[in-house]
């Protein structure tokens, strides 16, 4: 609010005040515990915002894109743990829902926003910290990777994140602990709210059921407070991004294919590759990083001989290779994931489906609507750190494999079922394709993957089995699988 008052004039503040309460006073319908769940909150020492308050608006609106916005009874945006411990258990007294956000980048509704319940929002828990001696940072779930990487780049040191500066730590630590950036893996050491308002801390020494449920779980057990990762010391690198023409596809994806195929593959190197069928413009993006600054390392050399249209790669800084791939904001947004080995036969098909299926012709027939697919190489390595450093959560096979995902953007409310049912039906291709060999695996990753498409599930029925143990222990009453509704719940 201050903010606000500090930035906009007074004559703007009241229309703005005028305008959100005349939506607001249309648009949501409390139920009286909701609001008596709010008149308590609002009593407590700590940042509670209500509906008639002009912020409302601007923290209603906050999550990347309009599919995931939501019209919560009230906020609830604590400073200090100690609020949280002291709100969440009033909260699950109430019955009434609730959502947690921490940067609110899932494009999918009332996963990090609420309708009528409470939004649990994260943004203050701001904590960066790195200890060089034993390469730990603590990052507070509220940040987003553009902060973490700043100011660790400062030190010379980098963690294992997100590819966009402006993605939120919370969520993705929390739904996987991976990264494409590099195959080490993150460690994460915890702090956590539970549900009756305790405070617990989850490791490779304690409590480690936790931090092995952690490593995929989302938000089904607690709320993050603060994370701990791994850090690396960093110097220059040499990356950026070599654009294609969309008509190259195949020999991008033949150099993709040796690539992934190398025998002694060189963990220094990593891609990922966007394209676009429906955009001309886009074509194909293939973003490089080598985490040494070489020139034109060999690692990538299958891809040197094919034309670019444009060509960033070079010596630089980690912040500054990855302000280039910068992802437009969108109105509407749905993503939808898919694994599958490698194999050169299965690309040429899946080149074929991203150029022509009829998935794509739906999303261009759409007011504002494309389609992009995103190739990302995951290499044994990255289960075998994984298991290293807590256990394989997700049940990676330890191959190398592709995780591709589909993301379908649009304008209008109206074409929100269109257009999921264009990714469900170009998922449904891909699959047919990838099951003619036996190239498919079943696994799900939970940061590219559609509301409707069953994550936890796909980690396999034993670790499904340990991951409702660790729920027996840590959150008895199923607070988080019933009083959440938003993110992907236990099957
Ligand atoms: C442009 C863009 C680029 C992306 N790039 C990558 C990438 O490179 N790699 C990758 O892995 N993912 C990527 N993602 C996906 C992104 O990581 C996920 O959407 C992630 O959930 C974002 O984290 P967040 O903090 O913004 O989560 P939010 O949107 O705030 O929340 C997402 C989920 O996490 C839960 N949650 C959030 N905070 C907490 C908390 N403190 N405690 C308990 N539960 C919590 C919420 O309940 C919700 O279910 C990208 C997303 C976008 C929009």
């Amino acid at each position: 609010m201050n903010q606000l008052i500090r930035t906009f004039t007074p004559g703007f503040i009241s229309l703005v005040y005028i305008l959100s309460l005349a939506t607001i006073s249309t648009a949501i319908k409390l139920s009286s515990s909701s609001q008596h769940l709010c008149q308590q909150l609002e009593t407590l020492e700590n940042y509670t915002i209500t509906s008639n308050e002009v912020i409302y608006e601007t923290l209603r609106t906050k999550n990347w894109v309009e599919t995931a916005w939501g019209e919560p009874a009230c906020i609830f945006k604590p400073r200090l743990v100690s609020e949280l411990q002291i709100a969440l258990p009033l909260i699950v007294d109430s019955n009434v829902s609730f959502a947690i956000r921490s940067g609110g980048h899932s494009p999918h509704h009332g996963f990090a926003n609420s309708d009528g319940g409470v939004l649990i929002d994260m943004g203050n828990f701001d904590r960066l910290d790195l200890n060089q001696e034993d390469q730990v940072a603590s990052i507070g779930p509220g940040l987003t990777w553009g902060d973490v990487y700043t100011y660790l780049e400062s030190y010379q040191y980098v963690v294992v994140g997100g590819r966009v500066l402006d993605v939120g730590v919370g969520g993705l630590t929390l739904g996987s602990g991976l990264s494409w950036l590099t195959d080490l893996y993150g460690l994460a050491c915890d702090n956590m709210v539970l549900a009756n308002g305790s405070l617990v801390h989850a490791s490779n020494e304690e409590n480690t059921d936790l931090f092995w449920a952690l490593k995929g779980g989302g938000n089904n057990f607690g709320i993050i407070t603060e994370l701990s990762l791994s850090a690396y010391p960093l110097g220059k690198i040499w990356g950026g991004i070599k654009k294609y023409d969309i008509k190259d596809l195949p020999v991008v994806m033949d150099a993709y294919y040796e690539y992934q195929s190398a025998a002694n593959k060189d963990p220094h190197a990593n891609l990922i590759i966007l394209t676009s069928a429906t955009n001309a413009s886009v074509g194909i993006w293939v973003s490089m990083i080598y985490l040494k600054p070489q020139e034109n390392p060999a690692a990538f050399s299958a891809f040197y001989g094919i034309n670019t249209i444009s060509d960033s790669t070079a010596i630089k800084k980690f912040t500054e290779y990855m302000a280039e791939y910068a992802i437009p904001k969108f109105e509407r947004l749905d993503w939808h994931a898919i694994s599958f080995v490698r194999s050169q036969s299965l690309y040429k098909d899946i080149v074929d489906i991203i150029v022509n299926s009829s998935a794509v012709e739906t999303m261009q027939s759409l007011a504002g609507g494309f389609m992009t697919a995103t190739i990302q190489p995951i290499s044994p390595r990255v289960a075998q750190q994984g298991k290293a450093r807590g256990g394989n959560t997700l049940g990676l096979v330890e191959v190398d494999q592709t995780w591709l995902a589909f993301t379908a953007a649009w304008l209008q409310p109206d074409d929100d079922q269109t257009a999921h049912a264009a990714g469900d039906s170009i998922i449904e291709e891909v699959l047919g394709v990838s099951e003619i060999d036996d190239n498919y695996i079943p696994f799900i990753f939970m940061n590219d993957a559609s509301w409707s498409q069953d994550v936890i599930g796909s980690y396999g029925e034993e670790n499904i089995r340990r991951l409702k143990q660790v729920q027996e222990q840590y959150d008895p009453d199923k607070v988080f699988q019933r009083m959440v509704p938003g993110g992907f719940k236990l099957p």
